[in-house]
């Protein structure tokens, strides 16, 4: 999947004038808009927009919210498949997605009063927000929680623990996070600690559903698991079984082209579909009963 980033050096104060106007202008479609510093002596800053180049050519519509002198001074560049991850890696920039944005310790200056933060590092665990699946996450959370606050959630594949952090800020209610891969559950504790929801979240070591902390916990409300295809659909009947009556499954980590053999294993356990993100080649899926 292959990028394409917008982007304007200003001064700090039309910098975060364009960011404003960026996201609002983006928002619905939760294109990720960033800034960062390139000079404070010089107060030269930077803000970008990143696009999927699978949606089209966006310069006109990103531009079209600019006025005359900052349009002439929008700049593009594409952004190779090989090189985004490494880059989101090396340098975590904030990202937004519903409520949400993340970002790492050096960014804490983008939240604004009404943000939701989740701040992670990018390390040794996935999930720092850039890639598609977390954010259609985060974004898919925000938009259940507005509708219907669950009373406990589980978070199955946490990573850094990116979504549990966000659902418990969102909907302050008990968290369970777990990970098959304790480097993964270290950090994960450390950025729940960080983030100051160690009252609500707490993280296992874990495979799939099964371990005693899930069966202790269960059921729950809303089951959030960004894994894979494959095991996401070999897990359709534990999660079924660990849901509560009307409990919401958001599911992720799943390329457009499987979206259909993952709905079929769900729709088997009377799960059925009720909303999709896509984000360039990724979907999220929103399921419920009935
Ligand atoms: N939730 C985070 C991380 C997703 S990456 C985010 O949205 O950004 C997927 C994570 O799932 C990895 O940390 C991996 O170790 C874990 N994982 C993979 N298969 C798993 C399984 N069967 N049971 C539990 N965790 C699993």
């Amino acid at each position: 999947m292959s990028e394409t980033r917008f982007f304007v050096r200003a001064s700090k104060e039309e910098v975060g004038r364009i960011f404003a106007l960026w996201d609002a202008a983006f928002e619905d479609e939760g294109a990720p808009v960033g800034m960062r510093e390139i000079d404070e002596a010089a107060d030269l800053h930077e803000v970008s927009i990143y696009f999927d180049d699978a949606e089209g050519d966006r310069e006109a519509e990103v531009a079209a919210v600019l006025d005359a002198p900052l349009r002439a001074r929008l700049e593009r560049e594409a952004i190779p498949e090989t090189d985004w991850m490494k880059q989101v890696l090396a340098e975590l920039k904030p990202v937004r997605a519903g409520r949400f944005v993340v970002h790492g310790a050096h960014d804490r200056s983008v939240v604004r009063p009404n943000d939701l933060s989740i701040e992670i590092e990018a390390g040794q665990a996935f999930g720092t927000g850039h890639h598609g699946t977390t954010a259609g996450c985060l974004d898919m959370i925000d938009r259940i929680v507005r509708r219907r606050r669950p009373g406990n959630v589980l978070d199955l594949g946490t990573g850094t623990a990116v979504l549990a952090i966000g659902a418990a800020k969102l909907a302050r209610v008990p968290v369970l996070a777990t990970d098959i891969d304790p480097v993964a559950i270290a950090v994960a504790r450390e950025n729940i600690a960080n983030n100051r929801v160690a009252g609500l979240v707490t993280a296992e070591v874990a495979t799939g559903m099964s371990g005693a902390a899930i069966r202790r916990r269960a059921p729950f409300d809303l089951v959030v698991a960004n894994i894979l295809a494959g095991p996401l659909a070999k897990l359709a009947p534990a999660v079924a079984r660990s849901l509560a009556p009307s409990g919401d499954v958001v599911l992720s980590g799943i390329l457009v082209r499987q979206r259909n053999a993952v709905l079929a294993a769900y729709r088997d356990q009377h799960l059925y579909h009720r909303a999709t993100i896509t984000r360039g080649d990724w979907v999220t899926l929103h399921l419920k009963r009935g």
